[in-house]
């Protein structure tokens, strides 16, 4: 597996991927723009050409975009779902030209009016998403099973490649914290087969692309979405172990959004070097 971290583009992006690089990181995941606003960052071709230079001599490889937070694919709110369709465009497109791998979002609330309720909103919203872009994925993260955010299952991401009509541009990402939190035993060798295979039949295991390697301040079916440092949580260095040297999981990425030892800087050379230690 690939291992990297979150980074900050510190308003730096040229210098990001070496300042990942330093800590170890061999993938990296950055937001495209101000993560609590809704505005844009203006990306010119030269600008994208610097920042792909910067990957490759950094060795970083491959880039993936977070989505900014307020996207909601789902609400009944027209003009916050509005702003969430431009926005990803915007993003996509980004990552099109900035050569991101993809780009991984939450999905929002339904606002308490059911999941099922909300299904012909998240089509409209992902296929019109989709539709100024050529390549990059949309990637949707399951979520920590939290009342009324979508994405709290297996079953709900597989109910939004269903109403796609399995989209070639969509795909999974499981944050180990979420997904832990959602009520999924990943951290044991017959829990995680459990999930996988689950993951397997009801979505197929190819589009799922990048782990979030987060360990957990709450435990199995909290609901509650607190990461922590590596081995410092619930899932421990023998749950991590588990996770990141699973065979089936060997070609895809584990990004880092930990808190980081001072409990805020976020991800950092301490975590890598605690994975890159459990990598076998
Ligand atoms: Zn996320
Ligand atoms: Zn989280």
């Amino acid at each position: 597996m690939k291992l990297g971290v979150h980074i900050s583009t510190s308003g730096d992006l040229i210098g990001t991927p070496a300042r990942a690089a330093e800590m170890g990181a061999e993938t990296i995941q950055m937001f495209a723009s101000n993560p609590r606003g809704w505005r844009p960052t203006k990306y010119t071709p030269k600008k994208a050409q610097e920042f792909r230079a910067a990957v490759a001599a950094a060795g970083i490889d491959p880039v993936w975009f977070h989505m900014i937070y307020l996207v909601s694919f789902g609400t009944p709110d027209e003009e916050q779902r509005e702003k969430s369709i431009l926005a990803t465009q915007q993003t996509l497109a980004a990552a099109d030209l900035l050569g991101a791998t993809g780009v991984i979002t939450h999905m929002g609330s339904h606002k308490g009016l059911g999941f099922e309720q909300a299904l012909e909103r998240i089509k409209d919203s992902y296929t019109r998403a989709l539709a100024e872009s050529e390549k990059s994925l949309l990637i949707m993260e399951i979520a920590a099973g939290q009342g009324g955010a979508i994405g709290n299952s297996l079953e709900e991401l597989a109910a939004q490649f269903d109403v796609m009509k399995g989209h070639p541009r969509l795909a999974v990402c499981i944050d180990t914290c979420h997904a832990l939190s959602a009520g999924y035993e990943l951290r044991t060798p017959e829990g995680l087969d459990d999930f996988l295979a689950k993951f397997d039949s009801l979505i197929g295991l190819d589009r799922l692309v990048v782990l979030h390697l987060n360990d957990s301040k709450n435990d199995l079916g909290a609901k509650i979405d607190r990461h922590e440092n590596i081995g410092e949580g619930t899932i421990g260095y023998d749950g991590m172990r588990n996770i990141i040297n699973h065979p089936k999981l060997a070609h895809i990425s584990g990004v880092l959004e930990v808190p980081g030892m001072d409990g805020k800087s976020g991800p950092d050379k301490e975590n890598m070097d605690r994975l890159k230690a459990l990598r076998q």
